[in-house]
């Protein structure tokens, strides 16, 4: 029986590069975000409409996977917002979007995935963070704040897990996508557009994914930075 892989956030950027890729190798791929139209697009991916911030509707999304399909194999936890701003912008409703969607989210699809990768003995979580998992700069004091959390969240869960789940942390640099369009601030909005000049195509994270995924099962490859050449 083929593998079966869920990707969070497929429906535009990162995400959708990444169900693209895992259905290309031959994965059944379900693809999950709000904006199903964009996901009924993706050739060869169930899509599944859902919401990240909603934890009863990612956990029976995730048992619907489980009982049509027999098993979930991986995980791609890659839904996230970056609307950036000063702390002293006082944007405190996108801090909390941040924190819902890119801690809470991630949160709960790592309680919904975990009962299954227990009782199977086997799973792979990926979790896409960023280089802000390792990094501060002005403006993104909540959204490093939310991937640093993703990484230690991640690398919790390595270190609790049975040698038979295995974890990686994918972290990307710049990347086109949709990801800057959420930013209201004007200043942070104009520092991303030049930040953004030497953006890397969605495909470079895929095949980092698909790297960590092809493994022989004694190999976790725990981390993966992948950033434009340009990028400092
Ligand atoms: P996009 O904005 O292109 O994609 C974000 C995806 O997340 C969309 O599919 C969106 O789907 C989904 N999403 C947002 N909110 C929710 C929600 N509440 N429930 C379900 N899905 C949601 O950005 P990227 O592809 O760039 O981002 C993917 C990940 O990569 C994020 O975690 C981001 O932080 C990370 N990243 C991106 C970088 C970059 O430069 N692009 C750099 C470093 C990290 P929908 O709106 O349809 O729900």
């Amino acid at each position: 029986m083929g593998k079966t892989a869920l990707v969070t956030g497929a429906s535009s950027g990162i995400g959708r590069a990444v169900a693209r890729k895992l259905a290309a190798d031959g994965y059944r791929v379900i693809g999950a975000a709000r904006r199903v139209g964009l996901l009924r697009e993706l050739d060869g991916v169930e899509p599944c409409e859902l919401d990240v911030t909603d934890r009863d509707a990612v956990r029976a999304a995730v048992d619907g996977i489980v009982e049509r399909h027999g098993s979930i194999d991986v995980v791609v936890a890659n839904a996230g917002v970056m609307p950036l701003s000063r702390l002293d912008a006082g944007l405190v409703h996108e801090w909390d979007r941040m924190i819902d969607v890119n801690v809470r989210g991630l949160l709960h699809t790592v309680a919904a995935a975990l009962p299954h990768f227990t009782r199977q003995d086997r799973g792979h979580l990926v979790t896409v963070a960023s280089v802000g998992a390792h990094e501060v700069v002005p403006t993104s004091a909540v959204y490093s704040g939310t991937k640093f959390a993703a990484w230690a969240i991640t690398e919790g869960l390595r270190l609790e897990s049975p040698p038979t789940l295995r974890v990686t942390t994918v972290s990307p640099g710049v990347v086109e996508s949709e990801l800057a369009d959420s930013i209201t601030d004007p200043g942070a909005r104009a520092a991303m557009a030049a930040y953004r000049e030497h953006a890397i195509a969605p495909t470079a994270i895929a095949d980092a994914v698909a790297y960590a995924l092809t493994q022989p099962d004694s190999v976790d490859v725990n981390e993966i930075v992948v950033r434009p050449v340009q990028q400092r």
